[in-house]
């Protein structure tokens, strides 16, 4: 049996060792914990969220809706999974922020869903700066441009930058790309100041060194719930 409760007490210890290991000019930046309650039903998701967790994020957006109908608690809702642009509605309708955005042609599909609600949604633009073909994400190159459209879009509001890192097995070779979005994010701050606030990254194998290179938002399924049941 998970037990959830010790699980979050030593996740929780766990960050607070990995912000003391940062260097001291980012020390004092706080860390937003996301439980990623993807493939688990709703009941254990009452049960985090009852243990104080307040951030929650999904991948898919028909689970989510399932969850988000039936979940009787108010928490943050993020979306952490490549959106369809078919499937913008019912993002725009459930997610505080949207993590994945990575084409303006997405970009501009959520700013008109979101319009349409009368919402301006919160977004991070995520990039693949491990340049894997596999994976999604706006690469370095189509970075800025992504930025110059996504800031005339009025029903978006651009709070910074995620990444997934690859897989590697020795997860120190993710440190040089934690410590390179830490200075984009740094350069984003400069040049639009006030909106931008997040640098999502880090999960169970690498959130450690995620922190310790800035990470100031982490999203967390497998060290808080134990393993996923991916034939539910
Ligand atoms: C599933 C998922 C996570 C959480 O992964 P764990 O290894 O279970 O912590 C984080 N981010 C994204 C984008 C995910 O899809």
């Amino acid at each position: 049996m998970t037990n959830i409760k010790n699980n979050l007490q030593a996740l929780k210890e766990e960050i607070a060792r990995a912000i003391e290991r940062r260097r001291t000019e980012i020390q004092d930046q706080k860390v937003t914990l996301i439980a990623v309650t993807k493939n688990h039903g709703v009941d254990l998701m009452r049960e985090a969220i009852d243990l104080g967790v307040d951030e929650i994020g999904e991948n898919r957006i028909q689970e989510a809706s399932e969850k988000f109908s039936t979940l009787d608690r108010k928490v943050k809702w993020h979306l952490i999974g490549h959106l369809q642009t078919n499937k913008v509605k019912p993002a725009v309708k459930m997610f505080d922020l949207i993590h994945s955005v990575d084409s303006e042609h997405l970009a501009e599909s959520l700013n008109r869903a979101a319009k349409a609600i009368d919402k301006v949604q919160d977004i991070l633009i995520q990039i693949n700066l491990a340049n894997e073909v596999s994976k999604t994400g706006v690469s370095v190159e189509e970075f800025d441009r992504l930025i110059e459209r996504v800031n005339t879009l009025e029903n978006l509001r651009l709070r910074g930058l995620m990444l997934i890192a690859p897989n590697y097995e020795d997860v120190e070779e993710c440190r040089p790309l934690f410590r390179s979005m830490y200075e984009i994010f740094q350069r984003l701050k400069r040049d639009q100041a006030e909106d931008i606030k997040y640098l999502s990254m880090g999960m169970t194998h690498d959130y450690k060194i995620a922190i310790e290179e800035g990470a100031n938002m982490i999203r967390v399924g497998t060290a808080i719930f134990g393993q996923r049941d991916y034939n539910l």
